[in-house]
């Protein structure tokens, strides 16, 4: 019995119903896969080519390499080739469908359907006993009783998709601890005056390196009109927490003290807000003159003067409020603890016959493809072992 049709239910299904198992999939929401038909803008980042255990948070940085070295991205290609899907390479080792995210989903239930496993969709599983080695799962439509129980039910991000703490409870009842949970690929909100200082900018993006708690990310930042989004902000989110020391490069490609020094000596009389226009989004290098550094020819600036502008470009400070939180992060942070799961097969090492795959394991991957892979690679080491 595998709990949740997700990424990580459906591949664990397959695998398990490939190797002769009778599977069953049960599921609440009234179709499999929701947040595989969203994800990506509707194309499916269904893998990251450059998938390795860096790519990933948790609170033992060791526990998913062994599902991952078993399960690779190229194994997941091997499945998308053969059901003749068209993907490509966007950037960074993101793959994605050049048509649909449908078409991922449609192909997993077309394994799943030739491996004989049977989804019931609108399911909801109200209790689970431990009855002899085995489960007793209580459903809407009755009773079901197996030898081994698999929990894919996801994390808590996108509620309106079929989200639910669920596995979160049934992994406690069961003595497993929990680490806490936090929305992660999340966008950042700003308020009081350093929303009112960017609001009117929404919409405008640049190239930054985000900088948080040790990680770094090189990806474009873009404003909105609640706070910072964007993948560099995105990717940062996951590792900050509110008070944290949160840092954006603005010149990410370039020696902001040089540059601003050798325009001085080519174009004295240009302003700063041109001169920074020049190399970020001239509303943005308006903003920043009139509100954090001021503008004057560039003859008139002093060179600390000039040096301390080059800091400030170079290490931002965002003064984030907090979150956007689960209503639109991608995923969510932390979860069943793995130092109480076998990281070969993802079973429970205090019950026998317990499995815990996909997000609602404490592994939670970057943006790009990593989320997939990681829910590709668990399921397919349970199912494996079922
Ligand atoms: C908007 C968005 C876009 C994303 N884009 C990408 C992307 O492009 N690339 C990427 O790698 N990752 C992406 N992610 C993250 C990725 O979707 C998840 O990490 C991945 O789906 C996790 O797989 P899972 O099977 O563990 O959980 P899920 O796919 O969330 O599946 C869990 C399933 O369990 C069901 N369920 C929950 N509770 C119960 C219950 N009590 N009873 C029965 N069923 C239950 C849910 O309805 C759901 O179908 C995105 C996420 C979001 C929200």
């Amino acid at each position: 019995m595998i709990i949740g049709g997700g990424a990580a239910g459906l591949m664990c299904a397959l695998t398990a119903g490939r190797r002769g198992k009778r599977v069953r999939v049960i599921e609440h929401a009234n179709r499999v896969g929701k947040k595989i038909l969203m994800s990506g803008g509707g194309r499916c980042n269904f893998t990251n080519t450059g998938t390795s255990p860096t790519n990933f948070l948790s609170a033992n940085p060791h526990f998913c390499k062994s599902a991952l070295a078993r399960y690779t991205p190229a194994d997941f290609i091997d499945m998308v080739d053969s059901h003749r899907i068209a993907w490509h390479e966007k950037e960074l080792g993101q793959l994605f469908c050049d048509v649909s995210s449908k078409q991922i989903v449609g192909m997993l239930l077309e394994e799943c359907a030739q491996a004989g496993v049977r989804i019931d969709v609108g399911c909801k599983v109200d209790a689970v006993h431990r009855v002899g080695g085995g489960f007793r799962i209580e459903t809407g439509p009755g009773e079901i009783e197996c030898p081994a129980l698999v929990v894919a039910t996801g994390g808590l991000s996108i509620p309106s998709m079929g989200a639910t703490g669920f596995g979160y409870d049934l992994a406690r009842q069961f003595g497993h601890d929990v680490l806490p949970v936090r929305a992660g690929l999340v966008p950042l909100t700003l308020s009081g005056k350093h929303h009112e200082r960017l609001q009117d900018l929404s919409g405008v993006a640049l190239p930054v390196e985000s900088r948080c708690n040790g990680a770094s990310f090189r990806a474009d930042l873009l404003i909105t009109h609640r706070g910072l989004s964007g993948p560099a902000v995105l990717q940062i989110s996951s590792y900050w927490q509110p008070g944290d020391d949160l840092r954006l490069d603005l010149l990410p490609d370039s020696e902001a003290f040089e540059f601003l020094r050798s325009q001085q000596r080519e174009r004295p009389a240009a302003e700063l807000r041109t001169v920074l226009g020049e190399v970020l989004p001239r509303r943005f290098a308006q903003r920043l003159c009139e509100v954090w550094f001021g503008n004057k020819p560039m003859k008139q600036w002093r060179e600390t003067e000039l040096r301390e502008i080059a800091d400030q470009l170079k290490a931002w400070p965002v003064v984030a409020s907090g979150t956007e939180g689960y209503r639109t992060a991608e995923v969510t942070l932390g979860g069943v603890d793995t130092t109480q799961l076998s990281s070969s097969t993802m079973q429970s090492k205090q019950v026998d016959g317990l499995y815990f795959i996909g997000e609602v394991v404490d592994v939670t991957g970057h943006l790009g493809g990593y989320n997939f892979q990681w829910a590709w690679a668990s399921g397919h080491a349970a199912g494996m072992a079922l």
